[in-house]
């Protein structure tokens, strides 16, 4: 996995011209089974990868903290909502909650998250790849396929489903 993420970002630089000419495509007209087709890539690419050898949405990019995700965690933690903010989150340029730093704070060495049965939505829909109307969050899953091998194959395999 530590060679896969090495390239990763070089992989997804050469790939970016071309994801961007079928995510422009995919917009404009998107297959009716598009819904279907994504749950399916995923469960499948999924079931090759294991996120526990990986970890690198959680070591290179953090969630955004929805107010839900806050009234959550700080119960979770027995900490007043704003303390937890103080102690754990900033406001980001578009004024949401993010991690005041990366790899995340509740990341263990062992790749567990700490809080993993009350972890922030981003984090449990990340990469976001099963989601309904996925051509919607095309600028997303460009950069997305950057930070996450699953996703930059899913979008591999997505090219070839839907020749355009
Ligand atoms: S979601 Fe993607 S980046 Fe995050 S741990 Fe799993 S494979 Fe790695
Ligand atoms: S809260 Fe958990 S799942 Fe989310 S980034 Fe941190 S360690 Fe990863």
């Amino acid at each position: 996995m530590q060679e896969t993420l090495k390239q990763l970002p070089s992989k997804a630089a050469e790939k970016h011209k071309e994801n961007k000419k079928f995510f422009t495509k995919l917009k404009k007209k998107p297959p009716k089974h598009l819904d279907t087709l994504m749950v399916e890539l995923h469960e499948a690419e999924f079931e090759r990868t294991d996120c526990l050898t990986c970890a690198n949405c959680c070591k290179t990019t953090g969630p955004l903290f929805t107010p839900k995700d806050v009234t959550r965690i700080a119960k979770h933690f027995r900490m007043k909502e704003q303390q937890f903010i103080e102690t754990y989150l900033r406001v980001d340029e578009d004024n949401d909650y993010v991690l005041q730093s990366v790899p995340c704070t509740f990341l263990g060495a062992d790749n567990y998250c700490s809080i993993y049965d009350v972890r922030p939505k981003a984090c449990s829909e990340f990469p976001h790849t099963d989601r309904k109307k996925f051509q919607q969050i095309s600028n997303l899953t460009l950069k997305n396929v950057a930070i996450c091998p699953a996703a930059f194959n899913i979008v591999e395999e997505m090219k070839k489903r839907l020749p355009y």
